[in-house]
């Protein structure tokens, strides 16, 4: 499958891509404020966002010594550690201003798990905000960012930090410093350069830094916008009201919401993380038309309706649902409680950076994701590796596009594992079983019907079996482990272990109080949407190929057995 696209600037920023009413952002007197703050109501005009965005470039030049158009920019990267805010994109384009890199970390990892993030990605520099500030501080000391290097974002309802700077004063500092010297990137530097350093353990193994570059990303809002047009006109949507509440962290809120909207003229509500009654006084507050949402978010709604029914959501038009699978009884309950709202689908993962298939408001069918984007080739390949042709066959999903991304920082096995060359050129293995079917009007859908490689959503956030599996096996009762994939009710997916126990440091306790043990070791040091909801079995063995690969079909095959038997 193959559709025409939009040919994205290779030789700027994201940042001048989104400022710059010449490649094709809508025009800045007809936008609203990109950024509205979802609690106090505080909210920046797009002049005041770009405004800002060069201020704290200019103050982070000065603390730093990093110059705009110096080159190596693996030597000027920032993370940002924090929940959302109205100032988040604007820190992460004040780095690329500098032509460094920008790694957004997820506000619920733990100290440790930031630390693996700011050491691989060589950050020097950390933003961060009052209620994570000691994991924050704690993992910035492990790898020698110093106190004066971190900065903090105020999020409402804190008290802000003693002895730190603020954004505030970053950006007070700024309008004190000379103007920068304009960027002067060379032809094809926006392709090459990366602009983001986001987590992802891909098909197996790690979380890993994806290189994403600043084309990626143009490319993708360029896509999105060239698809999803048309149905703006149909419902005659100039701008609207969307919202802010994923994670700014992962590549769904931060490329597919924040700057994809912001540059179509759209105002977003910013919200520091989900809560059900803020979210809903929120809707009616700002009257939020576009609703961008994870599958648990729906589920919570809809189990909720009492409180839901306190609320006017009227405004709502459309919903956009992805990052994990919907299936059509979620859609159809939905539609029960609010029959005029337009539930669309996105597929998409960070290494495409992102929404790669997605449904229009006026193309939508039950459980698909959606077509293809403008500009992307998408090819289904058996397990016998050869291509399929004919619809309804499952096989894997292969992306190309402009927006797929660079490969995994310092790790080429990985990268020419997920990343593959072939005649037709580069590919990026999905690692999701798909078929691809005809909608009623024609158009090729894809559905997603599976997932081949290891990763587990919880939430719609990552979690790799591998990172829990090296987990449990420094714990003294594990001789050996698994972990799979298994449903949740709330969450869509929990983790669960298969531990095989070792019987010398056990002694003497119940497996009651063991599975306890185990449980907490996880909680104690992983992200609270880690931790093993999906429970611990004992084992006697971890099934494994004859090369040493955990059998982890054979251990979902037992679950659901398991489950259909109960
Ligand atoms: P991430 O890189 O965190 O965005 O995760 C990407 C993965 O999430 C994909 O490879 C899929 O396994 C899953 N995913 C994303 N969107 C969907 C969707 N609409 N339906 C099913 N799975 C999805």
């Amino acid at each position: 499958m193959l559709t025409s696209g939009p040919d994205p600037p290779d030789s700027i920023t994201i940042g001048e891509f989104v400022s710059n009413e010449y490649y094709g952002r809508q025009p800045i007197a007809r936008s609203r404020n990109p950024f509205t703050c979802g609690i106090t109501g505080k909210t920046y005009t797009t002049a005041e966002a770009i405004e800002r965005t060069e201020l704290i470039a200019r103050a982070l030049s000065k603390i730093m010594g990093w110059e705009p158009n110096a080159e190596l920019p693996f030597d000027k990267v920032i993370g940002i550690y924090s929940l959302n805010h109205i100032d988040y994109i604007s820190v992460l384009l004040s780095i690329h201003r500098l032509s460094g890199i920008a790694t957004p970390a997820n506000a619920a990892y733990s100290a440790a798990e930031l630390e693996h993030q700011l050491r691989t990605s060589r950050a020097k520099v950390l933003f961060t905000c009052a209620p994570v500030l000691e994991d924050a501080l704690q993992a910035a000391k492990a790898v020698g960012i110093s106190q004066d290097h971190v900065f903090i974002l105020d999020i409402p309802g804190y008290d802000v930090p003693k002895g730190f700077l603020t954004i505030h004063d970053l950006v007070d500092m700024g309008r004190n410093l000379p103007e920068l010297e304009k960027l002067n990137w060379s032809k094809g530097q926006g392709a090459r350069q990366t602009a983001f350093l986001c987590y992802s353990s891909g098909t197996s193994g790690l979380p890993k830094a994806v290189m994403i570059s600043h084309r990626n990303i143009i490319a993708n809002m360029m896509q999105f916008r060239v698809y999803e047009q048309p149905a703006r006109k149909k419902f005659g949507i100039e701008t609207q009201v969307g919202f802010a509440v994923l994670p700014l962290s992962h590549a769904y809120g931060l490329h597919v919401v924040a700057l994809s909207q912001t540059w179509r003229g759209d105002e977003l509500i910013v919200m520091p993380k989900f809560d059900l009654t803020t979210y809903l006084k929120a809707i009616e507050r700002f009257k939020i038309q576009c609703l961008t949402v994870v599958p648990p978010i729906i589920i919570r709604m809809l189990s909720s309706m009492d409180e839901c029914q306190k609320y006017d959501l009227s405004s709502v038009r459309a919903l956009y649902v992805g990052a994990a699978p919907t299936g059509k009884e979620t859609v159809d309950e939905l539609h029960k409680h609010w029959p005029h709202w337009h539930v669309c689908q996105g597929y998409g993962m960070t290494e495409t950076a992102t929404v790669t298939v997605s449904t229009s408001e006026d193309d939508i069918m039950e459980g698909s994701s959606g077509s293809i984007l403008p500009g992307i080739r998408a090819k289904v390949i058996d397990f016998e590796g050869k291509e399929v042709t004919d619809y309804d066959v499952p096989g894997e999903l292969w992306i190309q596009s402009p927006s797929t991304t660079l490969g995994y920082l310092n790790n080429e096995v990985a990268t020419s594992e997920a990343f593959v060359w072939d005649d037709d050129g580069r590919w990026m293995k999905t690692g999701d079983e798909v078929i691809v079917t005809k909608s009623p009007n024609g158009n090729e859908h894809i559905k997603v019907v599976d997932r081949i490689k290891e990763l587990i959503k919880v939430k719609g956030h990552q979690v790799a079996p591998a990172e829990l599996e090296a987990h449990l096996l420094t714990h003294p009762f594990v001789d050996d482990c698994a972990v799979i994939s298994v449903p949740h009710a709330q969450a869509g997916e929990a983790p669960k272990a298969f531990v095989v126990k070792s019987p010398s440091h056990i002694q003497g306790k119940s497996d009651e109080q063991a599975m306890k043990e185990i449980l907490q070791y996880v909680a104690d040091h992983k992200a609270r949407y880690k931790w093993l909801t999906g429970g611990v079995e004992f084992i006697d063995v971890v099934p494994k190929s004859p090369s040493g690969k955990i059998l982890r079909r054979l251990l979902r095959d037992k679950e659901k057995e398991r489950r259909r038997a109960e």
